[in-house]
C-alpha cells in the first residue's frame, strides 16, 4: 500500500533541507525522483544520493517563480521519464522583519516563491496529470499558516495560510480528474532555513517548551506523512492538511 515502485515524483526545493529528505524517502519507498531546484549544485547532489538508493533520478535548475521555468521542467520530466505521478511543492523562503517595516519588495518576494511558486508548479505539472486522469500533489505548507508567530514573519505565515486554502481549492477542482491535493504542515523543524534562529538559546528553548512533545523536530518526523499522501494509502483522502508539530498547535 505505501509501495511506490514506477511512481515518478517531482520535487521543488529538493536541493537541501526539507525536500532532500522527501526525495530520499520518496526514492527509497520505490519512486524515481526528480530534484527540482534554483540551487543547480545542490539539486544535482541530491539526484547523486537518489541515484545510490538505485533509483533514476534527474536534478533540474529552476526557479518556481518563473512560469517559463516551470513549464519547461515539466515538459522535462515528461519527456524522460513518460509521466508525473506525484508533486511535492516543497520550495519556500522566509523574511524577518516586523510587520510594520515590513518592505513590499520582499513581501512580494515572499508571495512570489511561496504562493506563486506552488501554484504554477501544480498548473503545470496538473495539465500533465489531468491528461493522465492520474495523480498526487503534496503542498508544504507551515503549522504558521494556522496560527500566527511571535517571531515576525508576516509574509511567511499569509502565503502558509493561503497555501492550506490552494490545496483544498485544487483538490475541489481537480477530484474529477483522479487528482488528490493535500498538504503538510510542519511545526519547527531543524533545516538550513531555521538553523540560524535555533542556535539562539531562548529561541530554541521557546519552542521546546511550547512543544508538547519536548523538543525541535527532525526532517524524518515528516516523511511518514509524506509516504502516505503519495501512496495508495491516502487515495480517498483529498483536501486535507496533515499538522506534523509535536503537539505546538494542540495548545
Ligand atoms: P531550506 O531553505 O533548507 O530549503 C528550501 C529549498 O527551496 C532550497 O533548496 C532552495 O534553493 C529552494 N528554493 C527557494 N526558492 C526557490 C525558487 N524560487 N525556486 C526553486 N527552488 C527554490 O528550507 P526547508 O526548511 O527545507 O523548507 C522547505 C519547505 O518547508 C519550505 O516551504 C518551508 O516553508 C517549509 N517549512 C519548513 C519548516 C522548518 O521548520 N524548516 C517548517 C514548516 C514549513
Amino acid at each position: 500500500m505505501f509501495n511506490l515502485s514506477g511512481r515518478v515524483a517531482v520535487v521543488t526545493g529538493g536541493g537541501r533541507g526539507l525536500g532532500k529528505a522527501f526525495g530520499l524517502a520518496l526514492a527509497r519507498a520505490g519512486a524515481d525522483v526528480v530534484i527540482a531546484d534554483m540551487l543547480a549544485k545542490e539539486a544535482a547532489n541530491t539526484a547523486q544520493e537518489i541515484q545510490k538508493e538505485a533509483r533514476s533520478s534527474l536534478a533540474i535548475q529552476v526557479d518556481v517563480t518563473r512560469e517559463d521555468d516551470v513549464q519547461k521542467m515539466a515538459h522535462q520530466v515528461k519527456d524522460r521519464f513518460g509521466k508525473i505521478d506525484i508533486l511535492v511543492n516543497n520550495a519556500g523562503i522566509n523574511v524577518i522583519s516586523p510587520a510594520e517595516d515590513f518592505p513590499e519588495d520582499q513581501w512580494n518576494r515572499v508571495v512570489d516563491v511561496n504562493l506563486t511558486g506552488v501554484f504554477l508548479c501544480a498548473k503545470a505539472v496538473g495539465r500533465i496529470m489531468i491528461g493522465q486522469k492520474r495523480g498526487k500533489i503534496i503542498n508544504i505548507s507551515s503549522i504558521h499558516g494556522f496560527v500566527g508567530s511571535l517571531h515576525n514573519a508576516i509574509a511567511y505565515n499569509s502565503t502558509k495560510a493561503g497555501v492550506i486554502n490552494l490545496t483544498r481549492s485544487l483538490a475541489a477542482e481537480w477530484g474529477k480528474h483522479g487528482i488528490t491535493v493535500n498538504a503538510i504542515a510542519p511545526g519547527i523543524i531543524l533545516t538550513e532555513l531555521t538553523r540560524p534562529r535555533l542556535e539562539n538559546k531562548d529561541y530554541h528553548d521557546l519552542w521546546v517548551t511550547r512543544t508538547p512533545l519536548g523538543r525541535i523536530g527532525q526532517p524524518e518526523d515528516l516523511l511518514g506523512g509524506m509516504i502516505y499522501l503519495a501512496s495508495d494509502a491516502s487515495n480517498w483522502v483529498t483536501g486535507h492538511t496533515i499538522v506534523i508539530d509535536g503537539g505546538y498547535t494542540a495548545l
